[in-house]
C-alpha cells in the first residue's frame, strides 16, 4: 500500500469508529490506541503522519526500545500488556502515559513501593477478566469493585483512571458483550473513573456499544 492507500485505509477504520460511537451518542467520545507490538517504527512513524499519536506496546522491552527509537515524535505511548515485578522500574523509566493492564492487588503494592521511592505517579487501568478465562490475566468481576477502592486507598502514586478488560474470547458474539456489559456495570459505578479500554480489532464496534471509550487496535490499524 502506499501512503495515500493507507491514508484512505485508515479513513475507513475511523468512520467505522465514528459510527459506533454516533450509535452510543454524540456526547459519546472514543480515543484509539493504536497497539505496535507486531509492527515496526517505520510502520508507526507511517501511521503517525496520518494523524495517530497514541500507541501502545504490550512488552517492556519493545516499549524501550521503539519509544527510543521515536523518541524526536510526540507520539503517546501506553503499556497494555503484562507487567513482571522485576520490570517494574524499567517500565517507570519509559513513563508511559497509561497502564492499562494492572492486574492484582499484589502488582498494586509492588508498582506503589518503586512509585513511592521515584516520587512519582502513574496513570493505570485495573484488568478486569471479565469472562474469567484462565488464558486471561486480572481480577475476578466480583471482586473488582473492592480491589479498585482498595488499591485507591493504599497506592495513593497510582492514579487509578478506570478499567482494562479483554473480550470474551468466543465466536458467538453473546458472549463477547455479555464479557463488554459486565465489565461496563463495574465501571459505571466506580468513583471517578473515565476511562473503560475495551474492544480490539475483531470487537471494537461492539465494545463501544457497550460503553467503551477507549479501543486498542493493533492488527486493523497496521492493515495485518
Ligand atoms: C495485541 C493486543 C491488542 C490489539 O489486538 P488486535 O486484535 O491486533 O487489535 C489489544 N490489547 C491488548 C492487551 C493486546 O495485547
Amino acid at each position: 500500500m502506499t501512503q495515500t492507500q493507507y491514508k484512505i485505509y485508515i479513513d475507513d477504520i475511523v468512520r467505522r469508529v465514528e459510527y459506533a460511537r454516533l450509535r452510543v451518542s454524540d456526547y459519546h467520545i472514543v480515543k484509539t490506541v493504536a497497539i505496535s507490538k507486531n509492527s515496526t517504527t517505520d510502520e508507526i512513524t507511517n501511521l503517525y503522519k496520518i494523524g495517530q499519536r497514541a500507541f501502545g506496546e504490550n512488552k517492556v522491552q519493545d516499549l524501550k526500545t521503539k519509544s527510543k527509537e521515536l523518541e524526536a515524535l510526540p507520539i503517546e505511548w501506553h503499556f497494555v500488556g503484562n507487567l513482571q515485578k522485576n520490570k517494574i522500574n524499567n517500565l517507570l523509566d519509559i513513563n508511559p502515559s497509561l497502564f492499562h493492564s494492572l492486574d492484582s492487588l499484589d502488582l498494586a503494592q509492588e508498582l506503589q513501593k518503586k512509585l513511592f521511592t521515584k516520587d512519582m505517579t502513574l496513570d493505570a487501568l485495573l484488568q478486569i477478566n471479565s469472562a474469567k478465562e484462565k488464558s486471561k490475566r486480572g481480577v475476578m468481576p466480583e471482586l473488582a469493585s473492592d480491589i479498585y477502592k482498595q488499591i485507591q486507598n493504599e497506592c495513593p502514586n497510582i492514579k487509578l483512571k478506570g478499567l482494562m478488560s479483554i473480550g470474551a474470547n468466543s465466536d458467538n458474539p453473546a458472549l463477547v458483550k455479555k464479557s463488554f456489559e459486565i465489565t461496563y456495570d463495574i465501571y459505571k459505578n466506580l468513583d471517578g473513573a473515565t476511562i473503560c479500554s475495551m474492544g480490539m480489532s475483531g470487537d471494537f464496534e461492539l465494545a463501544i456499544e457497550c460503553g467503551s471509550n477507549m479501543i486498542r487496535l493493533g492488527s486493523v490499524m497496521f492493515d495485518k
